[in-house]
């Protein structure tokens, strides 16, 4: 092994647990709610170590990384484990082929930078998505045609219901758009550390979006894994709202997937329907123009709001409360649903 593997310490440090931790810095809408108790996972054994506090204390645990992706509707009755486990290192590499394991806590794109750095690709399509390496599998992370599935080569995590280690193959994952077993089995998984299959020479991914267009007029003729992620982490700093400065989580809703019999009659109704053909005869819609035909674009309530640019992103202007959120959340679910008789899923997990 080699790598950054000095930075995961393996010395027993005791978890040292908080009480009444407001959560507003380790969320990305920035909503004020407290953690009954709160600590910062730095070691395996400081985890070992919070289930039997989360035992004793007969509270769950809930496991945050970056927060990028979680909607925090109330305090927290719970032991807050916030991931921060830090090791990137390859564990081999036959030339052509590297297993690279990333511990957690890391930065997601501290993970992307480091793997170009070692001349990778894989994951450049995925560059600047916030959060950890821990929570990728969660929601099986994608973007730009890529997702976490198309690169995983597994991972390793602790079940707390028996407090046992575990290593799980791709399959085991059960990956699905923007799903996996470990985002359905809430609560049960707390992921320590995530392996990727990267390449030296595997074809790159320019069909999608924006970003063999941008390498074009760059003058791009053979580009390399940091060159399509620079376009990426360009085209997406344009386009998505900086959660230091507008509280959002991201699209907040999954693009539904319909049969084709229905998206051939909304078409009948909408000849503008943004749509894409799937495998087995499914269609995936654009929520995002569900949403803008709807009229939400650009709404606001109080603190609440919908991006006036990007129909898929709620906001919190300031003071909107995790409740505020969620409720308009629901509007439009409901409005979208009479519209065109299409349920729009919540990518964000409820806490
Ligand atoms: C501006 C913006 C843009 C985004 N763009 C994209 C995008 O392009 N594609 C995309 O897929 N997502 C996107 N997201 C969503 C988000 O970045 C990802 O889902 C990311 O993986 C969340 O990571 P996190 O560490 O912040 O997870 P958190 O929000 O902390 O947690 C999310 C869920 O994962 C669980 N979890 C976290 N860490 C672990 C762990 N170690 N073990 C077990 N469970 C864990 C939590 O309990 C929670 O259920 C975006 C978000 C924002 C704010």
């Amino acid at each position: 092994m080699r790598g950054l593997d000095a930075r995961n310490q393996r010395t027993t440090v005791t978890l040292v647990v908080r009480e009444q931790v407001d959560l507003r810095p380790y969320n990305s809408f920035a909503l004020a709610v407290r953690a009954r108790w709160f600590a910062e996972l730095t070691t395996d054994e400081q985890a070992i170590e919070a289930l039997n506090i989360s035992q004793t204390l007969d509270r769950p645990i809930r496991v945050l990384g970056g927060g990028s992706n979680v909607l925090l509707t109330s305090d927290l009755e719970a032991l807050v484990l916030h991931v921060r486990t830090q090791g990137i290192r390859i564990l081999s590499d036959d030339g052509a082929q590297v297993i690279l394991e990333a511990e957690a806590g890391e930065l997601w794109q501290d993970v992307v930078q480091y793997s170009l750095q070692q001349g990778l690709s894989g994951l450049e399509n995925l560059s600047l998505i916030p959060g950890t390496a821990g929570a990728a599998p969660v929601q099986n992370i994608g973007a730009y045609g890529v997702e976490l599935r198309d690169v995983c080569a597994g991972l390793t995590a602790l079940d707390c219901y028996s407090g046992q280690l575990k290593d799980f193959t791709p399959e085991d994952c059960a990956f699905a758009y923007r799903d996996s077993r470990f985002k359905r089995e809430a609560g049960r998984w707390l992921v320590l550390r995530v392996r990727f299959c990267l390449s030296r020479y595997a074809p790159l991914h320019l069909e999608y979006g924006l970003i063999r267009q941008r390498l074009h007029e760059q003058g791009c003729t053979e580009p390399t894994a940091a060159a399509v992620s620079a376009v990426v982490c360009a085209i997406r700093q344009e386009k998505l709202p900086d959660p230091k400065i507008l509280g959002n989580a991201g699209s907040f809703f999954k693009n539904p997937v319909i049969s084709e019999q229905q998206a051939q009659s909304l078409r009948a109704a909408y000849p503008n329907l943004v749509a894409y053909p799937q495998a087995h005869g499914q269609v995936k819609l654009a929520a995002a123009w569900l949403i803008d035909q709807a009229g939400w674009k650009g709404f606001r309530e109080g603190d609440a709001g919908v991006h006036r640019l990007q129909a898929l992103v709620l906001v919190n202007y300031g003071q909107a409360t995790g409740a505020q959120i969620l409720d308009l959340a629901r509007r439009i679910q409901e409005d979208v649903v009479e519209r065109f008789g299409v349920l729009l899923e919540m990518e964000p997990v409820l806490f």
